[in-house]
């Protein structure tokens, strides 16, 4: 099936089973705003606690913290968001589309990079066995002139953005003849800058009332507490704050479903360090993270660092983590030395001392940063993408979400076999004994195969059935999800087994 094909079910999938709604639906939505439904907002804590978890649980140096999304609006002044938070967008003048100028030639490149694959793929399968990858690669023709287009296309891209060079993003554009997707023309405005964050007022009266930002990321909450924490929290350099919280942007194309999003969630941790020290930490947090990635299962082969053709104002270093989307590899995180543009900008801005005191070196210095970033929505569709299946069965097909356990939202499913002979009695029983420790669900409504298929689509692990046996000696079948198969279990080690396959320390195990 086609990638895009896979990609629209997922979508589909996502409403049809109470995971994500399209916000004011009954109005017609609004662009790219989303509500989570039932299952939805389980997955999203659980997705929330494997990060938290792993940032703050399992390291002594980093600490929590939950900051305001309205702050003082100097803030954003003293951040460069006000003037530097933007994004170029350009417009097709027939099909009155908007688009980012960046992302036409990102995809651009990205279709180079494409050709060249299906060229690597065609003669793998050609070759079989004795095929070199990297000879070839090094040697065919047609891949060299496509590295060769890819390579002049990239550089030219990187001045433009470094540059800051809308004229040249446009010509970009108009020399590589991209097309408008929508009304295939070429008939392009010029490239503009525009400022991504919303604004809104705060105050009862018009005169007394100022102009403040919905925060567009959670960061500079963390920095400007930076010395509320380090001082009563009488934190060491190295450490970190870790924070979970709503961000905004105005995003000029929102298309993708939840990867682009006005209203989002983000993950950030700022890493506090001693000056000097911030690119060995730059690779611990860039290894660190990417274990926490990869210890999910979805496969290694479908993750990959990628370096920014331009590096933003404030950082030294820059590199994010790749996920292969049914559209492409795409952004799933940010990991960046902040170096310590921001901090060095509040002490100015505020006028307040922003420094720590090294005991070790006997001096005071204003920290550097090391931030890592991650979208909650975005983690959240990377997991959806990857988790759905479809599998062709023996007589049917069952679609199947293959979470991680210990992210599923409902753990396991109690089923009686028949509406009567105490068995749905018993199934309660059950249930009051293990909802203590795990999202159970109890369905009673149609044949056992049609249960164990719905239970497959939101994806619980497992399936417990109670039948007349389970009455006579207390034990029940357990089916697990991945496997189909099923064993018979007595009910008292129920807890047992479930609690060792979706504990969170299993995944920890890995980081
Ligand atoms: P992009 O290049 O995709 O616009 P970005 O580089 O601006 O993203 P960052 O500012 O580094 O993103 O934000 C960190 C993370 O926040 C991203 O890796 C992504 O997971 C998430 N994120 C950013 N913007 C959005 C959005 N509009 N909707 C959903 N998630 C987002």
């Amino acid at each position: 099936m086609a990638q895009e094909d896979i990609f629209k079910k997922v979508v589909a999938h996502c409403k049809e089973y109470g995971y994500v709604f399209q916000s004011s639906e009954i109005y017609d939505g609004l662009g790219a705003v989303y509500d989570y439904g039932q299952n939805g907002v389980e997955l999203k804590n659980n997705i929330k606690k494997y990060w938290w978890d792993s940032m703050v649980k399992l390291h002594e140096n980093v600490v929590g913290l939950d900051s305001a999304i309205f702050m003082h609006p100097t803030i954003w002044k003293a951040s460069g968001h006000v003037d530097a938070f933007s994004d170029p967008l350009i417009d097709n003048k027939d099909s009155k589309k908007r688009y980012r100028a960046d992302v036409l030639i990102e995809e651009q490149l990205a279709k180079i990079e494409e050709k060249i694959n299906k060229e690597v793929a065609k003669a793998k399968k050609r070759f079989g066995d004795s095929f070199n990858e990297q000879q070839f690669r090094e040697t065919n023709p047609r891949v060299l002139a496509n590295k060769e287009k890819w390579d002049a296309l990239h550089s030219r891209f990187a001045k433009a953005l470094n540059d800051s060079d809308l004229n040249e993003l446009k010509q970009i554009i108009v020399d590589q003849a991209i097309v408008c997707p929508v009304s295939g023309s070429r008939n392009w405005t010029e490239v503009r800058q525009f400022n991504l964050m919303f604004a809104t007022e705060m105050g009862a009266t018009a005169e007394g009332a100022s102009k403040i930002y919905l925060r567009p990321e959670t960061a500079q909450g963390i920095f400007v507490n930076y010395l509320n924490v380090q001082k009563t929290g009488r934190m060491k350099i190295p450490f970190g704050i870790a924070q979970i919280g709503k961000a905004f942007r105005n995003e000029i194309v929102a298309r993708q479903f939840i990867f682009r999003m006005r209203e989002f969630e983000q993950m950030e941790m700022q890493f506090f360090v001693r000056p000097g020290t911030e690119l060995d930490w730059f690779e611990k947090w860039k290894d660190t993270r990417m274990k926490w990635h990869k210890a999910l299962g979805f496969g290694d082969e479908n993750y990959r660092f990628h370096e920014h053709e331009k590096l933003a104002h404030y950082a030294n270093a820059a590199v994010d983590v790749e996920y292969k989307f049914p559209f492409g590899f795409k952004e799933v995180e940010g990991i960046h030395s902040r170096t310590d543009f921001d901090l060095s900008q509040h002490e100015e801005y505020s006028g307040k001392k922003i420094r720590y005191f090294d005991p070790e070196l006997n001096e005071s210095y204003v920290p550097f940063v090391v931030e890592t970033s991650i979208g909650v929505d975005r983690m959240f569709l990377q997991i959806i993408s990857a988790a759905y299946c479809e599998e062709q069965l023996e007589k049917d097909k069952r679609v199947v979400l293959k979470l991680p356990v210990a992210l599923a939202p409902i753990k396991l499913a109690v089923l009686p076999l028949v509406k009567k002979d105490g068995l749905p009695e018993k199934a309660r029983e059950i249930i009051n004994e293990l909802k203590f420790d795990f999202n159970c669900q109890y369905d009673e409504k149609d044949s056992i195969g049609k249960r164990y298929r719905r239970q497959d689509a939101i994806g619980t692990p497992f399936c417990v059935t109670v039948d007349h046996q389970s009455a006579e000696d207390n034990t029940v079948t357990i089916r697990y999800r991945d496997t189909m198969e099923q064993e018979r279990v007595s009910i008292e080690d129920l807890g047992k087994i479930i609690g060792e396959q979706v504990n969170f320390k299993k995944l920890f195990e890995e980081l």
